[in-house]
Parts: structure tokens; sequence; C-alpha cells
């Protein structure tokens, strides 16, 4: 079966076919990054619009590359939440189109489904059970998972989620959003001994995060630096590693207290922040050590993406999950309310 995948949850319009038996085919990504760069942050009415201009012929292209025509394509997977209620609305109706004139059943897929799910595209992928640790843009989740649709919310940040402290410590910097890529590239270069910021929420016994707190000790030792002299490069870069250590430490702490409150020994992570080198590099030592492996998606499959919905949808497909006549999507949708499909190993 020829899924198509098509993502619009944000500010990157992703599509991508996935094939049952061979796996990813195609895939297509187009960034809105510099549309929204001049405002600091994404602005929910251009990227509608820019999802309309890219969505059809990213369709085209994506179709063409894998060696197939329309006619070859027999499901239409699209993010229906959560996310931008515009931007959502231009995936959905494309998708649905789309199906409608093909003759295919088309299926809302949840996004962060899709990116919990994104590591089953590589090689080495786990099998359930597993806890996930999905740090994104907008979300900070310790989820165990046993299944498709079989998910117990274990955590999750009261607050701000951990990339979007990222983006707003990297304004804080100077630094061009999003900002989590350029906290990291610079961070390399920051003296470790310098600052040492607090590790938000690790002495509270659950599994719930907190950067609040972190974000207003950052911008304190900012303003504190501004007061003696304009921030120096060496300065931004040893804030910047500050921050990151911060982050990472209290992700990793968190983690290992889920696998060991779980009893389970796999651990995958997904969303933009699992990009970040450091957070892996940490996770696979302090982990490793405790006998646990982890799981992450390539990085270009770990922010937004068609792949991650192209796969999740398939798999509902394949279960027999299609939607009904009315277009709905859900700007807001906690993905334990999804319904699980039956044991299978994913395909
Ligand atoms: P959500 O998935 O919760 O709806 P989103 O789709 O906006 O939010 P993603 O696209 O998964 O989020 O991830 C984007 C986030 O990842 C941004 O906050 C970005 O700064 C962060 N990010 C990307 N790469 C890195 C990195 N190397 N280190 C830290 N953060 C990163
Ligand atoms: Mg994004
Ligand atoms: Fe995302």
């Amino acid at each position: 079966m020829n899924v198509l995948g098509i993502e619009t949850s944000c500010d990157e319009t992703g599509v991508a076919l996935y094939n049952t038996e061979r796996g990813l085919l195609a895939h297509a990504l187009y960034s809105q990054i510099a549309v929204h760069r001049e405002y600091g942050g994404v602005v929910p009415e251009l990227a509608s619009r820019d999802h309309v201009r890219k969505t059809l012929p990213l369709v085209r292209e994506v179709v063409e590359a894998a060696g197939l025509s329309h006619g070859d394509v027999d499901a239409v997977a699209y993010t229906a939440g959560p996310g931008l209620i515009g931007a959502l609305m231009v995936g959905a109706t494309t998708a649905r189109s789309l199906a409608l004139g093909w003759g295919v059943p088309a299926l809302g897929v949840h996004h962060m489904e899709g990116h919990l799910l994104a590591p089953m595209l590589e090689e080495s992928r786990p099998s359930f059970p597993f806890v996930a640790l999905l740090v994104s843009g907008g979300h900070t989740q310790l989820v165990r998972v046993d299944g498709i649709g079989q998910y117990k919310l274990l955590g999750e940040s009261l607050d701000d989620a951990a990339g979007e402290a990222f983006d707003k410590a990297a304004k804080m910097l100077g630094l061009p959003y999003p900002g989590g890529p350029h906290i990291a590239r610079i961070a390399q270069e920051g003296n470790p001994d310098r600052f040492t910021f607090p590790r938000p929420m690790i002495k509270h016994p659950g599994l719930d995060f907190s950067f609040s707190g972190l974000k207003t000790h950052t911008l304190t030792t900012v303003r504190s630096l501004e007061k003696q002299s304009p921030l120096t490069e060496q300065d931004k870069a040893d804030v910047a590693r500050a921050f990151e250590e911060a982050v990472v430490s209290t992700l990793v702490i968190k983690c290992r207290r889920a696998l060991e409150q779980e009893s389970l020994n796999r651990l995958v992570m997904a969303g933009g922040v699992s990009a970040n080198r450091n957070l892996r590099e940490q996770l696979a030592t302090t982990l490793g050590k405790k006998g646990a492996e982890v799981f992450y998606p390539a990085p270009q499959f770990c922010t937004d993406n068609g792949a991650m919905i192209a796969y999740a949808g398939a798999q509902r497909l394949a279960a027999g999950q299609v939607d009904g006549d009315d277009v709905q999507v859900r700007p807001r949708w906690p993905m334990t309310e999804l319904p699980p499909i039956p044991a299978n190993s994913p395909g």
C-alpha cells in the first residue's frame, strides 16, 4: 500500500510517500523559516498562505520522485492536529480533496504520534513497550508506549516546552528563529565552568518538567552581563552552554527515572529537540550504563516532516481506520485520546 503523507501543522510543509512493504519511497520538505524569521516567530496567517502555495507542488514532486503516478497512491494521510488551525485546515482540505478525486481513503493523523513513530523509519527500531521522550517546539512529554495508540502520559512540562525554551533563550542572545540549532552550535565554543544554571524540577519527585524558571535565570544572567558591557561572542557561547547543559541534564535525569519507574530498558526520543547532539550523547552514555538502549529518528525526521505522517497514517490505515465524511481538524488534541490499533509488528 502506497500512503501519501501531508504535514502542515506549523511552519513546515512536508510531503512523503511510504510503502508498507518497501518503506519510505520519497519525501520533500519546504520550510517557511525565512518567511517568519523577521517576526521572530511563526505568524499563523502567513503560515497558512504559504502552505496553500507549497502543498500541491510538493505532492507532485514526491509522486514523481518515487517513480509513481497519482493512480498508484492508495491512501492519503494528513496531520489533523494539534497545531495552528489555519495551517491544519490547508493540509486537511488538500489531502481530503486529493483522496476524493482519486477515489482513495483519507485519514487524519495526530502530529505527536507522527513524531513518536518517526524512529520506526530507521533500520534500528525499537519494539514495544518503550518510554518515549517527546521534545519539540510545543511539547515536552514522557509517555509509556505499549503499542500504537496505547499511550500513558507519565509526565509533561507544566509551562514552556523544551524547544520553546531553546527558542526564547536564543532570542535573548540575539540569535535567529528557530533558536535551538543556533544555541547548540554556539554552545560548543562555550566554557562549561563559567556559569551553572539551575536544573529545574530534578528534586521534584514526579516526571513533570518546568522550563520557565530556567528561562528567567537565563534572562537575569544576560541582563547582568549587559549592565557591564555589550555581550561578546564568548559571553553568548558561555550562556548558551550553561543553558543547554541545564536542559539536557534535566531531560536525562527524568528519562532515567521514567525507565526505572516503568521497569523498561528502551527509550525513544523524538521531536525537534531530539536532534540535539549533546542530548543524544548524554542520554546514550547515562542510559547505556544502565543497560538501556536509546532510539531516535534521523536528524531530518526529528523536526516536522511528511514521512512521519505517512508512516503513522499507514499503520492506522492498514488496521482499517479511515476518516468519516466531515473534515475535522483539532488544534488541541491529547494523544491519549487516540484509539489503539490491534497488536501487530509495525510495518
Ligand atoms: P510540536 O511538534 O510540539 O507541535 P513543532 O512542530 O514546532 O512543535 P518541531 O518541529 O518538532 O516542533 O521542533 C522544532 C523545535 O526544535 C524548535 O523549538 C527548535 O528550536 C528545536 N530544535 C531543533 N533542532 C534543535 C537542536 N539541535 N537543539 C535544540 N533544539 C532544537
Ligand atoms: Mg517547525
Ligand atoms: Fe512538530
